[in-house]
């Protein structure tokens, strides 16, 4: 660090202020997490210097004797710790995953059936911005106006009348967990491929808090920097049956060389996975959010479905008549970092909303328990309520100050003692 520093200070100062904002306050974004030195060390090796299309064994490069050893131990690993006939580690990213599963399963004009992002599905389901609603006949199907959960008759009924090739499950605001064996068997009535994108809560299944899709889905994508805590890239699992589809869709269809530096993060990560401290974690991340979602709940700050049964609760504000665009800049005002969020049937619009979206990850890293979750429920209800997206108000000021002292005693990267 120190030869960047006095080579390029501005660059060095982005570092060093983005490890302070970390440090310095309560960080609720459901998909953020903080990876360990052990994965950012294998980030930011020469790994990413080697050049590596293809994959272990059948590369078209030479010298790839040192990174296919990083990637067989990251397939294997990741195999092992989903119980999956294949893995695929080298996607760049959640989004290049489903690019890849797209390729491997669909030509231009079929049709997808997945959840539609304004009931929580994600922008890579077949909206009509993405290259998913633009090369892909995508259907959606939404949340039962009542229970506000996955609404799996409407799921039934649009399977048979539209007969899509692919049925998605799986979003990026879903407090629930999904019931998997009825996307199955949804699926085979229709003859159509289960795909489960994972991305946000892969990383309970890793620590076997919730249950897996993997046995019930013919493909699973997924990020691994959400609660899976590895570095920011993404994989994909699949049934023996796909492997080749797979793999040829990740390279060459979408992808040109392979990242090595990640896919070693990779491999860290899924070693890092199979161990009890990370079971422990993933338990803890599911007890601390639904103790955050009751207690938001208490404080007229309604979580959407009653509750959540994994790392993240969505929750309608308009009880307390504030919008979620308000309440983010309330709360940032506050050093409480989280994000508006539209919620089912949400009246407003999409970069207004009136929900919030909040997530465990961080502050499970970070060692908080139950106890701290009563006391940020506490704390953000205050910042929106009462608070200001001014952070010289009175009330932003006493909300920082509590979080300061809350985040000072369980610090992200705790720093090395000296002496
Ligand atoms: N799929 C889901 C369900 C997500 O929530 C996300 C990211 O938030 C993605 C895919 C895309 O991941 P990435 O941002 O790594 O492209």
């Amino acid at each position: 660090f120190e030869a960047l520093a006095a080579f390029d200070p501005d660059i060095a100062g982005v570092l060093t202020g983005e490890l302070g904002r970390l440090r310095g306050g309560l960080q609720l974004i459901a998909s953020e997490n903080f990876s360990s030195p052990e994965v950012l060390t294998a980030l930011g090796s020469t790994l990413s210097n080697k050049y590596a299309e293809g994959y272990p064994g059948r590369r078209y490069y030479g010298g790839c004797a040192e990174v296919d050893v990083a990637e067989e131990l990251a397939i294997e690993r990741c195999k092992a710790l989903f119980g999956a006939d294949h893995a695929n580690v080298q996607p760049h990213s959640g989004a290049s995953a489903n690019q890849a599963v797209y390729g491997a399963f669909l030509k231009p004009g079929e049709t997808i059936l997945a959840m539609s992002l304004p009931h929580g599905g994600h922008l890579t389901h077949g909206t009509k911005v993405s290259f998913s609603g633009k090369w892909f006949d995508a259907v959606h199907y939404g949340v039962d106006k009542e229970t506000e959960d996955v609404d799996y008759d409407e799921v039934e009924r649009l399977a048979r009348e539209h007969r899509p090739k692919v049925i998605l499950a799986g979003g990026s605001a879903i407090p629930r967990t999904i019931d998997f064996a009825r996307f199955r068997a949804i699926a085979d009535e229709v003859g159509a491929i289960f795909w489960v994108d994972a991305a946000h809560f892969i990383g309970l299944v890793a620590g076997k808090a919730i249950p897996s899709p993997v046995p019930y889905a013919d493909v699973v994508s997924f990020t691994t920097h959400k609660v899976l805590r590895g570095p920011r890239s993404g994989a994909i699992v699949c049934t023996e049956e796909h492997r080749a589809a797979i793999d040829k869709a990740v390279f060459p269809m979408m992808q040109g060389g392979p990242q090595m530096h990640t896919i070693a993060a990779k491999a860290v990560n899924f070693k890092e996975c199979a161990t009890p401290e990370y079971a422990e974690y993933a338990r803890q991340v599911v007890a601390n959010a639904a103790v955050l979602a009751e207690t938001l709940g208490e404080h007229g700050i309604r979580p959407t479905t009653g509750g959540t049964d994994t790392h993240l609760s969505l929750h309608d504000l308009q009880g307390v008549l504030v919008t979620g665009a308000d309440a983010e800049a309330r709360c940032d005002a506050a050093g409480i970092t989280l994000n508006k969020n539209a919620i089912p049937f949400d009246p407003q619009k999409p970069n207004i909303a009136s929900g919030i979206r909040v997530g465990t990850p961080c502050v499970t890293t970070q060692g908080m328990g139950e106890d701290e979750m009563r006391r940020v429920a506490a704390l953000i209800a205050r910042a929106v309520v009462d608070g200001d997206a001014d952070p010289e108000h009175a009330v932003s000021r006493e909300v920082r100050g509590a979080v300061t002292e809350l985040v000072d005693a369980f610090p992200a990267y705790p720093r090395p003692a000296r002496g």
